[in-house]
C-alpha cells in the first residue's frame, strides 16, 4: 500500500475506533493529540523500507533494519506492535510526559498499516519469526490508489453511520493495561 493510503486509512480507522468507543480515551481524546499521532504510528512499520517516508528521514535505522529483516518482516509483526506498546510506554511517555490519547492513536495507527498491509496480496507476516503471511488480497494490484481510497472513504461512512448502541469495548483486560500508566501520571 502507498503512504497515501496508509495516511488515509489510518484517519478512517481512527474515526470508526472513536465511533465504536474502542477504548475510552480514544472515545474522549483530543483530535488535534490524535490525527498525528495517528498518522505517525501508521507509517512506522514501513521504517523497514529505506525508501518510505520515515525510512529516507532516519536512514541510520531504515538502512539496517532492512537489511536484518528485509521489508515487511519484523516491523510488520504483533512482536513488533507489542514491542513499540511497551517502550513507549516505558522510556518514552515517562520522559515527556505523554498524554494518553496520544499513545493510544499511536498504537492505532501502527495496527492500521499492519491490517492495511493485509489487504494487499504480498501480506505480512503477523507472527513473525514464523514466517506465514496473513494476506485478504482486496486490493490486488500494485499502487492502487483508487481502491485504496475507495476503502478509507467505505470505513469513513460506515463510522458515521453507526449507531451509539454499537458501540464496543476491548476486553477490560487490555483497556486496564491501557490505562494504567496512564492513571499513574494523573
Ligand atoms: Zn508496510
Amino acid at each position: 500500500m502507498t503512504a497515501e493510503g496508509h495516511l488515509l486509512f489510518s484517519v478512517a480507522t481512527l474515526v470508526l475506533a472513536q465511533k465504536l468507543n474502542i477504548t475510552p480515551v480514544l472515545a474522549q481524546g483530543d483530535w488535534f493529540h490524535m490525527i498525528p499521532a495517528v498518522l505517525l504510528g501508521s507509517l512506522l512499520p514501513d521504517l523497514d523500507h529505506p525508501g518510505s517516508i520515515l525510512g529516507r528521514l532516519f536512514r541510520i535505522i531504515s538502512l539496517p533494519l532492512s537489511k536484518l529483516c528485509g521489508h515487511r518482516g519484523f516491523t510488520h509483526s504483533l512482536l513488533a506492535f507489542c514491542g513499540l506498546a511497551i517502550l513507549w510506554e516505558t522510556q518514552i511517555t515517562p520522559r515527556w510526559d505523554i498524554s494518553a490519547d496520544i499513545f493510544h492513536a499511536l498504537l492505532l495507527g501502527y495496527l492500521s498499516h499492519l491490517i492495511a498491509d493485509i489487504l494487499t496480496p504480498s501480506g505480512v507476516p503477523l507472527l513473525w519469526p514464523l514466517k506465514a503471511r496473513f494476506t485478504l488480497p482486496i486490493l490486488n494490484k500494485k499502487n492502487n490508489k483508487k481502491g485504496e481510497r475507495f476503502i478509507s472513504v467505505l470505513i469513513l461512512i460506515g463510522a458515521l453511520f453507526i449507531p451509539p448502541h454499537l458501540a464496543i469495548s476491548l476486553p477490560a483486560q487490555i483497556n486496564n493495561w491501557l490505562q494504567m500508566y496512564h492513571d499513574k501520571r494523573v
